[in-house]
This record gives C-alpha cells, structure tokens and sequence, in this order.
C-alpha cells in the first residue's frame, strides 16, 4: 500500500494485518512512523516492510512495488492510498500545484496498478483511495483536488473491466472529512465541512480502513468497477 505511515494509511495497514495480511507500506517523509507501524504489525505476527518512496518519483513508486513483492513472493492485494491536498483559489494554483497533485494523486496509482498487475494473479484486489470532493464540490477551493480525485473514477472502472477476466477487482473508495494531519477534525474549515455531511461529523480513519478491509476480504469478491461513499453523508 501507499502511503502508510499515518492517517487513514495507517489505519489500513493495521487493518489488513489484523485479518492476516502481512504489510508492505511506502511512506515519503516519516521514517519514524512508518517503523512504529512496521513494528506493531510484526507484533500482530505478520510481516511488514516499509519503503521510502515518493509517490511523485516515478522509478520509486514501481522500485517499492518490486521490493514488496519480492519481500513477499506475490502481491494479493493494492491500496492507493498515498495523497496530497490542494485547497485554494483556482487562479492562486501554480503550474507546479498542478504537476505535484497530478503526480501524487493521479499518476503514482496508474504507475502502483501497473507494477503491481505484474505480481498478482486471481482473487487479487486494487483498492484506491479517491475522495467525496470528485463527487460533490461543496465549496469553492477544490479545482485541482477534485481534479485529481475524479481521474480515479475513470483508473478504477477502466481497471475493473480489464481485469475481470484475471479475476482481479478494483474499486474506489471516496472518503468524506477524516480527522488526519491532512484534514484535523480542530481544523480552520472542519465546521464548514462538517455542515457538508449528513451525519454532522467526521470520520475516523478505522472507518475508511473497515471499508478496505470488506473490500479486500470474502465482501468483495463480486464487487468491482465501484465507488462506495464512507462520507458521512457529504455527497448525499
Ligand atoms: P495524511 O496527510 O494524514 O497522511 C498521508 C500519508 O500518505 C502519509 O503516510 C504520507 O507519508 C503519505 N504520503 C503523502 N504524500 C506522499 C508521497 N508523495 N509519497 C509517498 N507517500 C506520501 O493524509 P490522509 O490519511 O488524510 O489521506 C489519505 C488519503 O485519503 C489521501 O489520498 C487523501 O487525499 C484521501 N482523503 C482524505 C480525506 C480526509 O479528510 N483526511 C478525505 C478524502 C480523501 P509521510 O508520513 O511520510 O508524509
């Protein structure tokens, strides 16, 4: 998986080791927590490995995929989790907002499907992480995230249809306000946001991590091509 050393990704992480995964996870700056979650996941007894990959490196992202699956010997299971926020005036985003966000949030899990396709093999499951911004702009500021996120529709259904003959699922998850260092529950707009969503508050990431799990377990196997909301309500 990408982007496992905090929030949602490590909530994930944790997860899949809980329902007998062992873990591989890419992170780009935090060196000590990835190793925090390596180490509680070899403490569940499976086997975990973290790689230093940004996710904007093109040769990172496919050397960290053949890492894990050499670690492992197979991969049965992808999340593209790994992404980066971009908030603002659409006139105030530079040209290199735009490469960034691009690179992180669309390119790296074209990039991580790709490398990862070449180690796995029937029942394997692609589980990528988009947002409910690609299903409802709820306020003004979220050109180039939305952007981003919508790109991920369009991976994840292309995706399901090409390799449902391999009997390899991919789906799309679009979480709502999440509380992580990315979106802080006590954060300047997490009032508005919550105003967004049915429930009137935020998510937590175990919230968005059961979902995977359903996803990547006995719940997912005739699901696929599909978006599933874990938003609150945000999009309702
Ligand atoms: P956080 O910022 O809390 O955590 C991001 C994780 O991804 C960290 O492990 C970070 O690694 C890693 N990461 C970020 N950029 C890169 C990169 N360039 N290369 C490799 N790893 C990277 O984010 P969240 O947990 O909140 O978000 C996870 C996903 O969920 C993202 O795709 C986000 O867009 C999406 N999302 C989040 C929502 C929210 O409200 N929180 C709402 C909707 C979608 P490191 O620790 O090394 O920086």
């Amino acid at each position: 998986m990408t982007g496992g050393s905090r929030g949602i990704g490590e909530a994930v992480a944790l997860r899949l080791a809980e329902d007998g995964a062992d873990v591989a996870l890419t992170y780009q700056h935090s060196a000590e927590r990835a190793t925090e979650v390596v180490d509680r996941i070899k403490a569940l007894g499976r086997r975990a490995l973290a790689v230093r990959a940004d996710s904007a490196d093109a040769a990172a992202v496919r050397d960290a995929v053949d890492q894990a699956a050499a670690e492992f010997g197979r991969l049965d299971i992808l999340v593209n989790n790994a992404g980066t926020g971009a908030i603002g005036p659409v006139g105030d985003v530079s040209l290199e907002d735009v490469d960034r966000v691009l690179s992180v949030n669309v390119r790296a899990p074209f990039l991580t499907s790709q490398a990862a396709l070449r180690h796995m093999s029937e029942g394997g499951r692609i589980v990528t992480i988009g947002s409910c911004m690609a299903e409802r702009a709820a306020f003004p500021g979220g050109a180039l995230y939305a952007t981003s996120k919508t790109a991920l529709t369009g991976l994840t259904k292309a995706l399901a249809r090409e390799l449902g003959p391999r009997g390899i699922t991919a789906n799309l998850i679009h979480p709502g306000p999440v509380d992580t260092d990315m979106n802080p529950a006590d954060g300047p707009g997490a009032d508005m946001q919550r105003g967004f969503t049915a429930l009137g508050r935020y998510g937590q990431p175990s919230d968005i991590a059961a979902t995977v799990a359903h996803l990547a377990g006995d719940g997912g196997r005739y699901v696929t091509g599909a978006a599933i909301a874990v938003d609150g309500g945000f999009a309702a």
